[in-house]
């Protein structure tokens, strides 16, 4: 039986990575779960799943889940607690769920830990992926990539060798705009950003897809896991997110990873690789029913977010953390109606242009740089 402790066990990863574990509760247990603010939510999951640790964000809600709980479950709040859900002494595997770079400091800490990390949170690699990819590599610590995209490179390299590789090649459904001109996009809503075609995710990830700079990130975190650089990194739109991704080899052979769109098959082989279970109430993929699966080459000018990415990945060091930071807080503002779709690019293009890149920034200097972007763009709203 695998001990998993799962970060973020409230978030649209999070809970279905528990529908994976309540699919074969005779292959997995949960000792640790961490939660943000749902406390309601997270109650019936510690009723449920009965871990030996929680964490959540905020004290007032330690506090009243301290006085509910038996004194056997071990209640923490805030970093101090994300850190110890990530390095629980029972766990083989840790799930990270979090959403955003607050996930950075307790990945390293559960990489110096020894743990197993099946990394959803790709905000981290994308922050500060040179300090996890050392740290992983001189602690020998594996990633299993979550990310639907990263976990088909990764399926479709099993028994392949990293230097055969051409290309990957990355698929791209669109998200919710794609069939809008630039100009259709003034003015869109937070509602109607959030109605993404082919993935129930959430809100954040949504908007990043909407605005393509999710796409980016996965092309910073494919960098990074697959120690792949950029120029061998390709973008393709493919609306039906069939085909998860592709690897294209040097004697010109494309492996593909195929499925129907649910996150739960690659959080699974996460969690069971090199093995895989059944997944027995699984949609099956019917090619013959879908017919047609089409294939664009992306448009860099209409998803400028996209391009910032790739620029960012290029010049590397810190401007990869502004990347994210700019884009954690554009995003947050654009969710509180704060600021317009559109202006997301604006704030993270200016936050790109008056940065002066650090090359390999210290994990002090990487939380100095998304602290001060983050705060630079709210408070100048
Ligand atoms: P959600 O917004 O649905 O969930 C985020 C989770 O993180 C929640 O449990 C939330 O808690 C918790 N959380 C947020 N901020 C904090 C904080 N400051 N301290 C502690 N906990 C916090 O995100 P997703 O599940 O959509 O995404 C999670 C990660 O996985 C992201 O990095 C995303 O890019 C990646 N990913 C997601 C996919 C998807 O299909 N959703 C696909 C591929 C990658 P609470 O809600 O209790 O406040
Ligand atoms: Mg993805």
């Amino acid at each position: 039986m695998k001990k998993i402790s799962l970060m973020g066990a409230t978030g649209s990863i999070g809970i279905q990575t528990l529908d994976v574990l309540r699919e074969h509760p005779e292959e997995f247990k949960l000792v640790a779960l961490s939660v943000g603010k749902n406390i309601i939510e997270a109650r019936k999951m510690i009723n449920e799943f009965t871990p030996s640790l929680v964490s959540v964000q905020l004290k007032k809600d330690a506090d009243q889940l301290i006085r509910e709980l038996p004194s056997s479950v071990k209640v923490l709040y805030g970093e101090e607690g994300l850190v110890e859900v990530a390095c629980h002494q029972d766990a083989d595997i840790l799930v990270n769920a979090v959403l955003g770079s607050v996930g950075l400091y307790p990945t390293l800490k559960a990489i110096e830990a020894g743990k197993t990390i099946a990394i959803a949170n790709k905000e981290t690699l994308v922050t500060a992926g040179h300090l996890v990819m050392d740290a992983a590599k001189s602690k020998e610590v594996t990633l299993l990539p979550v990310d639907s995209e990263h976990s088909a490179i990764f399926q479709a390299l099993q028994g392949e060798q990293e230097k055969n590789i051409e290309k990957l090649i990355i698929t791209a459904s669109g998200g919710s705009f794609r069939d809008r001109t630039r100009e259709e996009l003034v003015g869109v809503s937070v509602k109607e950003a959030l109605n993404h075609p082919n993935w129930s995710m959430g809100a954040k990830i949504t908007i990043d897809s909407a605005s393509m700079m999710n796409k980016g990130l996965e092309v910073i975190e494919a960098h990074w896991l697959f120690d792949i650089p950029y120029e061998k990194i390709e973008v393709l739109q493919h609306r039906e997110s069939i085909i998860h991704s592709m690897i294209q080899f040097h004697d010109s052979s494309v492996m593909a990873q195929l499925g129907t769109p649910d996150m739960r098959v690659p959080i699974q082989y996460a969690l069971t690789y090199p093995d895989r279970l059944p997944r027995p109430n699984g949609k099956r993929l019917n090619l013959a029913e879908i017919g047609q699966l089409h294939f664009e080459k992306m448009n860099y000018e209409r998803f400028r977010c996209l391009h910032f990415a790739y620029e960012a990945g290029r010049i590397g060091g810190s401007m990869t953390t502004v990347l994210n930071a700019a884009n954690e807080a554009a995003v947050a503002l654009f969710l509180d109606n704060k600021i317009a779709f559109l202006e997301i690019e604006e704030v993270i293009e200016k936050a790109l242009n008056s940065h002066e890149v650090i090359h390999r920034p210290d994990l002090e200097t990487i939380l100095t740089i998304d602290k001060q972007t983050r705060s630079s763009i709210t408070n100048g709203i």
